[in-house]
């Protein structure tokens, strides 16, 4: 199967939006998490939304984001199985003009998110609106905007301060500028937000849901820094036209830990004891010793890396109601 464009997606949030539940935006940082992630969503027979951001873009493109998005638009619709899955390219800087042309020019993004959420209210209306404009000219991709300041670090950027999104601003917002989803700051944290107290206000997003729904808007609301959530928190935020979390940490770190305990266990496997040569050049042919390659093939830890991401992916698909519910099969 191909990567979905905008209009299923649309459909497949709408849905959501009905049924009360949501789904996991996932991003890639690295290969192994993408075709772990690939694996997860087919097992658990759920549409997949991966996102990726300027610097992975960047990293695949070898410091090239068109050539970077091309590389997982092309790698995604080639890899892509047996349900959804959908590109999202997550927080574009209003400012950052070459991303935003390459991406709305690009075919393979479903879904584009701006990011002019640290501008006064009326310059983040017109940022978001002349997106939306260059997108609907140029395709079917839909608009997440952000409205509200969320804390935490985003590629390297820390914010201290989050200032809550209010309901009546949201409708007004969304009214003028005609965006699809809406991301909301209630009180997650971009970043490692975990072992903190969140305070986390799931009534404020009951509220923005109901004044959006009230006003006749149907923007499904979009919750980022979502890592450090339990699982009774995604549940209660579910509950209130929340259908897009986005998770990217926990990824970075099940990719970390896995290679820490795999290369920790292995360790005397691929590094020389100390009274052998470090003869690298010869893979220590003199030697006694030798390293094993059924350990130090890349693909070993690859495997488990993918394997660990699928397993995590399937957990938090399963507690965003996700799970058996692909539209696109
Ligand atoms: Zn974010």
């Amino acid at each position: 199967m191909p990567l979905y464009g905008g209009t299923a997606l649309d459909g497949v949030y709408e849905a959501a939006h009905a049924g009360g539940y949501g789904f996991i935006a996932s991003n890639i940082t690295h290969p192994e998490i993408a075709y772990g992630l690939l694996a997860g969503a087919e097992a658990s027979n759920t549409d997949l939304v991966l996102q990726v951001k300027r610097d992975t873009l960047e990293y695949l493109g070898r410091g090239n984001v068109a050539n970077g998005l091309d590389v997982v638009g092309t790698s995604l619709d080639a890899l892509a199985g047996d349900v959804g899955v959908f590109l999202n390219v997550d927080h574009v800087d209003a400012t950052d003009e070459e991303l935003r042309q390459i991406v709305t020019a690009h075919s393979a993004p479903a879904s584009i998110m701006i990011d002019a959420s640290d501008r006064p209210f009326d310059e983040n209306v017109a940022e978001t609106r002349t997106l939306v404009e260059e997108v609907r000219a140029a395709g079917d991709a839909l608009v997440e905007a952000e409205l509200g300041t969320i804390a935490g670090t985003e590629s390297g950027q820390t914010t201290t301060d989050a200032a809550y999104t209010d309901p009546a601003e949201a409708v007004a917002f969304v009214q003028q500028t005609g965006c699809d989803l809406l991301a909301v700051s209630i009180g997650t944290e971009h970043g490692v937000a975990a072992g903190r107290d969140l305070e986390l206000r799931i009534g404020l997003a009951e509220e923005i849901d109901t004044a959006l729904r009230a006003a006749g808007l149907d923007v499904p609301l979009v919750v980022h820094g979502s890592s450090g959530l339990s699982a009774d928190q995604i549940a209660a935020l579910l509950e209130t036209g929340v259908c897009k979390l986005n998770v990217n940490t926990r990824y970075q770190y099940e990719y970390a830990r896995t290679a820490a305990v795999f290369y920790r266990e292995h360790a005397t496997a691929i590094l020389p004891p100390a009274d052998v040569d470090d003869d690298r050049e010869r893979l220590f042919g003199d030697a006694d010793w030798a390293p094993d390659r059924a350990v130090f093939d890349p693909r070993v830890l690859g495997r488990e890396v993918r394997e660990r991401i699928a397993t995590v992916h399937v957990e938090l698909a399963s507690i965003a109601g996700s799970r058996g519910r692909s539209r696109c099969t």
